[in-house]
């Protein structure tokens, strides 16, 4: 087979039985943290109980943050830690996953002229956090205020009526939020940690897990020199001393032909509020998302956490003010909700840990990260391995992975030069060319075959359905339609890939066959 053999599997087949580190959870947390650790000269062990980004990591809005509204509450410290992992984001590490997003705030009668003066202040303030963390302008162009005509020219659903202009910045947006997942784990995997999907942690310490395949139901037992619970909103169920209380986010997701014509983010203000704004953020692939809430949540954590008709209605409204015309229920072709955690402090109240990730090593010395955002993971993975070198006495060498960049990246110079298609090079980067290899190599079929999208809406090739096979783990359907790529976001469009998803499936199965 092209390029590296399958190195992240399903199941627990053939798994080490005693590591350096065991990682618990493969969202961003737990790959940020496996690949650290495996570029410091440790062995280790990354499993999922699912799969790769199955929980909050792929239920995010998929932006780059710079840190702004941490500023706003006076952060400053978490601001700048913000656009400092921004800036390696975007720069180093994945460039090619990521890319300049253009937001506008929209001058309306709803927003009066102190208000206005505010919102500029802080875009400045957010602009002079970009130059403190040293990211270019030509990542990140400056903010700037634009005329009605302009704002209608990049907006033009905006409703013209009392529009006087509007606000310009730029912060980052993710390709995918799972696809940044999958890329640092299949990085992680190729230097070397053992990367195991359906593998869930039945119970753990500081030197032992016990763990059950849920292919086989077999239960293991794997021996550790330190443990990372990495498991995001259900960190508590494996350690008693976290405690924490979730609060759920919500987005909906539209047609781009919904708003025809829209080339920029869109912040609209939820009336009443000058701190708090609806997002619109049109995504690479023809969709737009509208979000976002925050709804505390008792009870269970569910394994997939579903929003509500209110949420739906609420964001619907706050939209539809900014818009010429008012967006309806059937616009909305597919809804996502996430789970932040919020840790209780043990006094009835608790803490947003949205803001800032929190390092908790418990009484048998399991080292739990937990909180933070997508932005700032390869921070909290050297703070969660730090933590997990002392706690484990583990000769390791320094963290590298602030120069590290993953698979596929390269300067975005450099990207713009590859000759792939281009959906493959936003998606792959410079290992394009291997998907396209790989799918020829696997398949026999034509190029046009596998670079065919699965339908005029659906923008999925067979291809990069191959590559989930062959080289990011996925083991059936759901794996391939709703976390390699993200065409089960909306459902219709998850029906018209399934057969594709089929397929890919069994051609891999087929080329192995033939190679036992
Ligand atoms: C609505 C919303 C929007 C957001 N938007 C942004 C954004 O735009 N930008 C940004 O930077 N951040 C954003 N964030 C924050 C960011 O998404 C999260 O901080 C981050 O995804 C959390 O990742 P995690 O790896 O810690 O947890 P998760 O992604 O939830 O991963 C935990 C994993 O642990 C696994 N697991 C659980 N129990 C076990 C077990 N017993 N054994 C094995 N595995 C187990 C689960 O299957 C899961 O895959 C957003 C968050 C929310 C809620």
């Amino acid at each position: 087979m092209t390029g590296p053999a399958t190195l992240i599997t399903p199941g627990l087949a053939d798994a080490p039985t005693d590591v350096d580190l065991v990682v618990i959870g493969l969202g961003i947390t737990g790959v940020g943290v496996a690949l650290d650790a495996v570029t410091r000269g440790l062995t280790v062990l990354a499993v999922d109980a699912h799969d790769l980004a199955f929980g909050t990591s792929r239920w995010s809005s998929k932006m780059v943050h710079g840190g702004l509204r941490y500023l706003a509450q006076g952060q400053v410290g978490v601001a700048h830690e913000s656009a400092v992992e921004r800036g390696i984001l975007m720069e180093v590490t994945a460039p090619h996953l990521s890319h300049a997003m253009p937001m506008l705030v929209p001058l309306n009668s709803s927003v009066t002229t102190f208000q206005a003066a505010v919102t500029r202040a802080g875009l400045i303030a957010g602009d002079v956090l970009r130059r403190g963390a040293r990211t270019s302008a030509e990542t990140l162009p400056r903010p700037r205020r634009v005329s009605a005509t302009e704002a209608l020219a990049l907006a033009p659903p905006l409703r013209p009526s009392g529009l006087r202009g509007g606000l310009l910045s730029w912060d980052g947006q993710l390709e995918d939020d799972a696809r940044l997942v999958t890329t640092i784990a299949r990085t992680a995997a190729q230097h070397g940690a053992h990367v195991r999907t359906r593998a869930r942690v039945l119970s753990a310490t500081g030197s032992q897990v016990h763990l059950r395949d849920e292919l086989t139901g077999a239960t293991s037992t794997v021996t550790a020199r330190a443990v990372v619970n990495a498991t995001g909103v259900w960190a508590g169920e494996l350690v008693e001393e976290v405690t924490l209380r979730p609060s759920r986010g919500t987005h909906l997701v539209l047609r781009a032909e919904s708003l025809p014509g829209l080339q920029v983010s869109v912040f609209a203000p939820v009336p009443g509020s000058t701190s708090r704004f609806v997002l619109v953020l049109p995504q690479p692939d023809g969709t737009v998302y509208v979000g976002l809430t925050d709804e505390p949540t008792d009870g269970d954590i569910p394994d997939v956490p579903e929003p509500t008709e209110p949420e739906i209605g609420f964001l619907l409204d706050v939209v539809s003010a900014a818009f010429a015309r008012p967006l309806r229920r059937d616009d909305v072709v597919g809804a996502f909700a996430g789970l932040r955690p919020l840790i209780d402090a043990g006094d009835g109240s608790t803490a947003d840990l949205s803001r800032q990730h929190a390092v908790l090593t418990s009484a048998s010395g399991v080292v739990t990260i937990v909180g933070g955002k997508l932005t700032t993971y390869r921070q909290m993975a050297e703070d969660a391995v730090d933590a997990a070198v002392a706690q484990g006495h583990l000769g390791a060498g320094p963290c590298r992975t602030r120069n590290l960049p993953i698979s596929g990246a390269d300067t975005r110079a450099r990207l713009a030069l590859l000759e792939q298609p281009a959906r493959l090079v936003r998606r792959y980067g410079t290992d394009a060319e291997l998907v396209l290899a790989n799918a020829r190599e696997v398949t026999g079929l034509p190029d046009e075959e596998l670079l065919a999208p699965v339908s005029d809406r659906v923008p999925v090739t067979l291809a990069e359905l191959v590559f989930g096979v062959t080289h990011e783990g996925a083991a059936d359907v759901d794996d391939l339609l709703d976390r390699r790529t993200r065409v089960g976001l909306v459902p219709e469009d998850r029906a018209t890939a399934l057969p594709a998803a089929v397929r890919a499936l069994e051609l891999v199965e087929e080329h192995r066959a033939g190679h036992r």
